[in-house]
């Protein structure tokens, strides 16, 4: 007589509670030998079928049927399982084979669904990973691809909010010159520039996207000659020229509204979550260079000397305490004299005359601002 180990099993049939009754089992030759509450049975091999099933379609139910009714029970852990595999008689080889494949199959699918579902909350995640790791490249082409009279018409909202948090002019001395000289750095630019003077002590200039570029009054008094506030201007008009400004806007407006700009939605919205990202922007390195590059070739053009540039930005930098406000904007590289002396050696000098201006006179306009 063959036995095997007792294996836990869960009993259904006929006097059994709904929820099934624990019992043990164990295989005698070729019967299966269970202790249900009512007493023990034997039941031969032969007579019984073997099913997949369970919340999971894994589970084994063997199923007999005898004068009270039909009856099952499941090997409880996979351990008991196995235990009733090795043990069971080559009657049930065929069955239990099928079991095994549609088991197998069963598992499968239960994998590819947990895959599926992983792969529905993985993939916005993974886009987001992705939009991150590459945020600079992407607003580089969104940016590139936003038409120029949106552009222009996302400059006049930003120049609004300007012109609610400071005074703007285009009137009076300064702002002639600074006119004059910008207009003479953006000869046959596609942009229509406007100059604006702000009367706000502290030294800065920036410049809006579409074409608007604004110099504090503070900023022009800092300069020894009108050679220096060119210098600036040149560098200015490359944020513009460049779209850098445009870009950090794009980049800064957060992903949702980015979406809806790349799908080409130029709405009122949208342009004014932009504009109002004018306050944050901050240039990179990179495009500190590029500026000051494109402004040294901008110089050349008009005919001005590099000198007033160069030594404007060098003296600003020794000066910079953390609080020269075009300094926090415009990140200097410590080798920023060098890089630009050297440019202007590559370039080859060119001719300049002095620009004429009654400087003093200038600086004095600004105090009529007030
Ligand atoms: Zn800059």
């Amino acid at each position: 007589m063959v036995t095997t180990d007792l294996m836990n099993l869960l009993c259904f049939g006929p006097g059994l509670p709904d929820g099934g009754s624990p019992c043990s089992g164990r295989w005698v030759d070729d019967s299966l030998q269970l202790d249900l509450p009512g007493g023990s049975v034997t039941v031969p091999a032969a007579q019984v079928t073997v099913t997949a099933g369970g919340f999971d379609g894994q589970q084994m139910i063997v199923h007999w049927q005898d004068a009270a009714g039909r009856w099952s029970c499941s090997p409880v852990s996979a351990a008991d399982q196995q235990q009733f595999l090795a043990a069971a008689p080559d009657t049930l080889g065929s069955q239990l084979a099928r079991w095994r494949k549609r088991v197998g199959r069963t598992r499968a699918g239960f994998h590819f669904g947990w895959l599926v579902l992983g792969t529905f909350f993985a993939l916005p995640l993974l886009a987001l990973l992705l939009f991150w790791l590459n945020a600079d490249r992407i607003a580089g082409w969104v940016a590139q691809r936003i038409p120029q009279a949106e552009e222009v018409k996302l400059g006049e909202m930003s120049l609004a909010q300007v012109r609610a948090q400071m005074k703007l002019t285009q009137q009076g001395e300064a702002a002639r010159v600074v006119r004059d000289i910008g207009q003479r750095l953006t000869q046959g630019s596609r942009y229509h520039y406007q100059w604006y003077v702000a009367d706000d002590p502290t030294i800065n200039a920036f410049a809006i996207p579409g074409g608007f570029v604004v110099v504090h009054s503070g900023l022009i008094k800092a300069t020894d000659n009108p050679e220096e506030l060119a210098g600036v201007l040149a560098h200015e008009v490359q944020h513009v020229e460049q779209r850098h400004s445009l870009k950090g806007m794009v980049h800064n407006i957060g992903l949702s509204a980015l979406m809806s700009l790349a799908l080409g939605d130029m709405s009122g919205t949208v342009l004014a979550n932009m504009a109002q990202q004018l306050g944050g922007l901050k240039f990179s390195r990179d495009q500190e260079s590029q500026a000051d590059l494109g402004g040294l070739e901008a110089l050349k053009r008009a005919g001005i000397s590099p000198q007033g540039m160069i030594h404007f930005f060098d003296k600003l930098s020794k000066q910079d305490g953390g609080n020269i406000e075009l300094l926090s904007s415009h990140p200097a590289s410590d080798n920023r004299e060098q890089a630009l002396e050297q440019r202007v050696r590559q370039m080859g000098s060119w001719p300049a005359q002095p620009l004429q201006y009654n400087w003093p006179a200038v600086k004095q306009s600004l105090k009529d601002m007030r």
